[in-house]
């Protein structure tokens, strides 16, 4: 099992634990409890992939707003020269 290194949140010492180990810890500098998330390196990489998705989200509804617009701005065009004709 490799060892990480971290910095205690309270008295700023580093302090090795377990890789992959998370939840609440007590560090041995100044007893004072911890909570180390995994969370916060894959947070990161997550985040990334969430703008990633919203961008697809926002470019699909753009695609469909404007497919919308320029069918009811044709169909009005049509009305219009139908109306004149
Ligand atoms: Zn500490």
């Amino acid at each position: 099992m490799n060892m990480v290194e971290i910095k205690c949140p309270h008295c700023n010492e580093d302090v090795e634990l377990d890789e992959g180990e998370f939840g609440l810890f007590e560090c041995p500098y100044c007893d004072e409890e911890f909570n180390w998330e995994e969370k916060k390196i894959m947070g990161s990489i997550k985040g990334k992939e969430l703008w990633l998705r919203l961008l697809r989200i926002i470019a699909i509804s753009a695609a469909i707003i404007f497919g919308a617009v320029v069918i009811v701005v044709y169909q009005y065009a049509e009305g219009m020269t139908n109306f004149q004709g």
